[in-house]
C-alpha cells in the first residue's frame, strides 16, 4: 500500500490469484456465455457491413490484428537494460474500426443487445429474419423513440454514441473533464448530444444515471455495473485462440502467454481476462496497467471492494495523460468478477507511458494513445523487479522464460487526429 500511496511505479501481484478451474467455478459466468455473445456479433454482422462499410472486408466483424513487434522488443530492452525473454507481440485494438480503441468491443456490443431487445419485445423482426432489417425506416423510427446515454472518459462515448447514432437511437454522451476536445467533436459531428462535465468520470456517470432514471425511454450502459459490456469484451478471447492457430504459436503451460491490459473502470481489461482465462486456462496470465495517480482496481483488489474506496481517499490525484484510464473508483463488479482471475497489476508514470508511444512510433510505425502504452511497462516489470521474479518462480516459469508470449493490449489510437499525435510524441523526453 505504501508504494500506491506513494505513488511510484511497481507491480503488485495478486495474492487471490486461483487456479482456473476453481476461479471459474465461482463465477455465474461460463463459457457458454461468451459463445452467446459471439453468436450475437455473428447475427449483427450483415447489417454491421450494411452500416459500416470499413467492415466488408471482414465480414462485419470487428477485429483486429495480432502483431509481432519485434523492434519494439529491442528498443524496450536497450532502454530498459532489461533483458525481456521471449517474444513480445501487440494486440491492434489500437486500429480496431468504427470506434478506433478497445471500447468497440464493449460499447458496441451493449448498443446491439438493446437494439436486439428493443425489436424483438416490439415485434417488428422475428429471429429467422436478416438483421440487415434494421436499416428499414420503420425500425430505424421506432429506435429513434429511445435515447442511449452513457458516461465516458472519451473512447466509451465514441463506441456508443457511433453505432447508436447509426441505428436510429438518439444518444447522450456524459463527458468526464479529462476527455479530449477531438472526441468531442467527432461525436457532435455524428449528431450526438455530448454534455460536458468539469468533474471527474466517477461524477459524469453518476450525472447520466440519474437522467436516466428519470426518463423511461432513455437506456443508460453502466459501465460501473454492466455484465454485457463485460462479455462483449469477452469475445475477444475467442478471436484471439484463432488468431494464434493462424501464427503457429502453440500456447500451453510450458509456453504461456502473459497479457497487459491498460485498465481504467476495468470493463475492457476484466472482460478480455475472464475470456482469456476460459479459453487459455491457466497457460494464460493477465495483468493490468493503471496510472500511478489512479490505480483504482489496484486499490479495490487490495481492498477487497469493501471500503468503496477511492483513489482520492489515499491521497491521489486522479490525473494522467492516459485520459481513458483516469477512473478514480473501479467497477466492483468487474472486480469482483475477475478477484481470482488476474495475476497482478502493475502502475505507470506519464513518462513512461509518454517514452514507450514514442519508441513503438519510432521503431515499429504504431500509432497509440498514452492509454494505450501502459502494457509496455508490464515484460519489464515481469522481467526486472523482485515481484516478477516471484512472480515467475511462483509460477514454475523461471527456467522456462524464453517461451514466454508477452502480449500487449493496445486499446486506442486510430482516430487520433495528426497534430494531436504530433504533441504527443513531443512529450517524450
Ligand atoms: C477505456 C479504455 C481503457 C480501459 O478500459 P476500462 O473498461 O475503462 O477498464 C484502456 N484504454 C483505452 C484507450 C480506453 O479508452
Amino acid at each position: 500500500m505504501t508504494k500506491l500511496r506513494e505513488a511510484q511505479p511497481h507491480l503488485w501481484s495478486n495474492p487471490d490469484l486461483l487456479p482456473v478451474e476453481e476461479a471459474l467455478n465461482r463465477l455465474p459466468l461460463k463459457l457458454d456465455d461468451i459463445q452467446a455473445a459471439e453468436a450475437r456479433w455473428h447475427r449483427f454482422a450483415p447489417l454491421m457491413v450494411a452500416l459500416f462499410p470499413e467492415l466488408t472486408v471482414t465480414h462485419g466483424i470487428i477485429e483486429s490484428a495480432l502483431i509481432k513487434i519485434p523492434r519494439m522488443q529491442h528498443v524496450l530492452e536497450m532502454g530498459h537494460m532489461v533483458g525481456v525473454k521471449g517474444s513480445l507481440w501487440a494486440k491492434g485494438d489500437h486500429d480496431l474500426p468504427v470506434a478506433g480503441s478497445v471500447k468497440a468491443r464493449g460499447g458496441i456490443y451493449e448498443v446491439l443487445c438493446l437494439a436486439e431487445n428493443r425489436v424483438l419485445e416490439a415485434g417488428l423482426i422475428t429471429d429467422s429474419d436478416s438483421y440487415k432489417a434494421f436499416c428499414n425506416p420503420h425500425i430505424k423510427d421506432y429506435l429513434g423513440r429511445f435515447t442511449v446515454s452513457v458516461g465516458s472518459t472519451g473512447n466509451l462515448g465514441l463506441s456508443v454514441g457511433v453505432v447508436a447514432s447509426a441505428l436510429g437511437f438518439k444518444a447522450v454522451v456524459h463527458m468526464s473533464g479529462e476527455a479530449a476536445d477531438w472526441k468531442k467533436r467527432l461525436l457532435r459531428d455524428k449528431g450526438v448530444d455530448v454534455v460536458e462535465h468539469r468533474a471527474d468520470y466517477t461524477a459524469a456517470l453518476k450525472a447520466g444515471r440519474q437522467q436516466a432514471a428519470n426518463d423511461p425511454q432513455m437506456y443508460f450502459v453502466d459501465d460501473e455495473n454492466s455484465q454485457t459490456l463485460f462479455l462483449g469484451y469477452s469475445c475477444a478471447a475467442l478471436r484471439l485462440q484463432q488468431q494464434l492457430v493462424d501464427a503457429d504459436v502453440v500456447v500451453d503451460l510450458r509456453h504461456p502467454l502473459f497479457v497487459y491490459l491498460p485498465c481504467g473502470s476495468g470493463g475492457a481489461p476484466g472482460g478480455i481476462t475472464f475470456g482469456l482465462k476460459s479459453v487459455f486456462g491457466d497457460a494464460v496470465h493477465c495483468f493490468m496497467a493503471e496510472p500511478i495517480q489512479s490505480p483504482s482496481m489496484l486499490l479495490g483488489l487490495m481492498t477487497n471492494f469493501e471500503k468503496d474506496l477511492s483513489v482520492y481517499d489515499i491521497g491521489l490525484k486522479n490525473d494522467s495523460a492516459a485520459d481513458g484510464l483516469v477512473v478514480g473508483r473501479a467497477s466492483r463488479l468487474v472486480g469482483t468478477l475477475v478477484r481470482h482471475l488476474v495475476s497482478g497489476v502493475f502502475t505507470v508514470t506519464d513518462r513512461m507511458l509518454f517514452r514507450f508511444l514514442y519508441w513503438l512510433e519510432k521503431s515499429e510505425g504504431l500509432r497509440i494513445e498514452p492509454s494505450a502504452a501502459a502494457g509496455f511497462a508490464g515484460p519489464l516489470f515481469l522481467m526486472a523487479s523482485p515481484a516478477g521474479a516471484d512472480y515467475l518462480s511462483r509460477a514454475g516459469l523461471r527456467d522456462h522464460q524464453s517461451n514466454i508470449r508477452h502480449l500487449v493490449w493496445m486499446t486506442g489510437g486510430r482516430l487520433v487526429p495528426d497534430s494531436v499525435f504530433e504533441g504527443y510524441l513531443k512529450s517524450h523526453v
